[in-house]
């Protein structure tokens, strides 16, 4: 997803911009209400990285993006110390291809990790192909610990496992979701599966050991993110913690749901308890940094794999659609980092990121070791946010981004503010939006009665960008059959 700075789009965008609205120009700004970030000293080499992901989180389900029902205190707290960012993308609209491209840094579409993957561990090569290289492969000969905790959703096959894939040690599910009581994990492996999504019932793998759990999966997979803090206090090291909450199934303890009374709706309620388990784990996590002195040269961030998913009463607000549609409430995700010394306490930034914006900035943070592991027949799609952090560049990371809905033959690009999502005639036809003005895509600017503004620059400019994308590389996650 290189900027693109063709003429044609610079015009269109241009002409928009005289016509319509002045253009949404968000740099970062400071919170004067900020809290009291950690002492902001220039960052020593080699930053440990930790990335939480959370799993169909709404857009407007975190307290720093408005949320009112759910407090979310640990996860704010990246925010206020940190940097929080309005319009923040990730490569793919559904878990498995978003997180393929996040961990790589390159868009999924170029090397097939376009559709949630089949999770039949028999199929070869159903997750990030080989080839390719993920952030804790570009990390370790850096000197880097790795760990993945939580779901993975990159592969099952033997050979893409995460310890196949760079990470140390791996504590988690390989599927892309999973039960949360530890009474219903009673699968001993995949090979157990008989009937589609049984696989959600395997016990946890622990360092390729299926091992029993007593807790609610959240708060397992948070004690094992603090013990790797507390155990990795040297550095550096990346943490991978991938919750999937508050994906479906919609599960809670009574500890958690005994925290919204007040919430009527049972499945928002549930949602709610969920988010409040992983943003207590979240806190859990930070502290351990404290605790071990590491917050001030450790860069964490917060997101969500896609949208809010309309199946767990989460809420994109004030986004259209939800997980899988190409409208924003797909894509456009919560998304906070802390990077004392980098990220300004409080800042708001307004230009489109990406998620594989992660990947680019750690590699060239860590050093020449890591940098030297992207090849350039294999370059990132991604761009080093730091001088854009500190505010030593001015201006859009991103030019241009790109979307690809495989399976529905649906496209989008966002160029500035403007967004064409190209449906074609059968997919009920392309829509043009000014996102500057239209935030929540109801004005589709290529209606009749609006004065005409021509998408053929967009559309170009998706044309050229298949030129690098294959087709899917493995058969979708529906395609695992069973005998009745
Ligand atoms: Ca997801």
């Amino acid at each position: 997803m290189r900027s693109t700075n063709s003429s044609p789009l610079a015009a269109i965008v241009a002409a928009i911009a005289s016509a319509v609205l002045p253009l949404h120009i968000a740099t970062a700004q400071v919170d004067p209400t900020a809290g009291n970030a950690p002492a902001a000293t220039a960052p020593q080499a080699q930053p440990n990285l930790v990335v939480i992901i959370a799993d169909d989180l709404g857009y407007a389900d975190v307290g720093f993006n408005g949320c009112e029902d759910i407090p979310t205190p640990g996860i704010d707290r990246i925010a206020r110390e940190g940097a929080r960012f309005t319009d923040a993308y990730v490569t793919a609209a559904v878990c498995g291809p978003s997180r393929a491209g996040l961990i790589t840094g390159r868009h999924q579409d170029r090397f097939g990790s376009c559709q949630n993957p089949t999770v039949d561990p028999s199929v070869p090569n159903n997750g990030v192909p080989t080839t390719e290289r993920n952030i804790a492969e570009l990390l370790r000969p850096a000197g880097y610990t790795s760990i993945a905790v939580g779901k993975w959703h990159l592969g099952t096959f033997p050979g893409l496992h995460p310890q196949d894939r760079g990470f140390d040690q791996f504590y988690g599910f390989l599927t892309g979701g999973h039960n949360y009581f530890p009474e219903n994990l009673t699968l001993e492996d995949l090979s157990e599966v008989n009937e589609p999504w049984a696989w959600y019932r395997t016990k946890l793998l622990d360092n390729g050991v299926r091992v029993g759990t007593k807790k609610y999966l959240t708060d397992e997979l948070s004690d094992r993110a603090v013990r790797f803090i507390d155990d990795h206090e040297q550095g550096p090291f990346f943490l991978y913690l991938c919750y999937n909450a508050p994906h479906t199934p919609l599960q809670a303890t009574e500890e958690y749901l005994a925290r919204f009374p007040d919430i009527a709706d049972k499945r928002r309620r549930t949602y709610a308890a969920m988010v409040s388990a992983m943003d207590d784990g979240i806190g859990r996590v930070l502290d351990a940094l404290d605790r071990k002195g590491l917050a001030a040269n450790t860069l964490v961030v917060f997101l969500s794999d896609n949208g809010g998913a309309e199946n767990n009463a989460s809420r994109n607000t004030p986004l259209r659609g939800y997980k899988a549609s190409p409208f924003e409430g797909g894509i456009r995700v919560p998304f906070a980092l802390r990077w004392p010394g980098v990220a300004e306490a409080g800042a708001v930034f307004g230009h489109p990121i990406s998620s594989m914006d992660i990947a680019a900035t750690i590699v060239e943070a860590a050093g020449p070791l890591a940098r030297a592991q992207v090849r350039e027949t294999h370059p990132l799609d991604g761009v080093d946010l730091r001088p854009f952090l500190s505010g030593e560049r001015d201006g859009r990371p991103h030019e241009t981004l790109f979307w690809r809905w495989v399976e529905k033959g649906h496209a989008a690009v966002r160029h500035a503010d403007l967004k064409l999502i190209a449906r074609g005639a059968e997919g009920g036809g392309d829509l043009l939006f000014n996102l500057a003005e239209d935030e929540g895509e109801r004005r589709n600017l290529l209606r009749a009665d609006l004065p005409g503004i021509s998408p053929d620059p967009l559309h170009a400019a998706l044309t050229q960008w298949f030129e690098g994308l294959v087709p899917p590389a493995y058969p979708p996650l529906g395609s695992w059959k069973f005998n009745d």
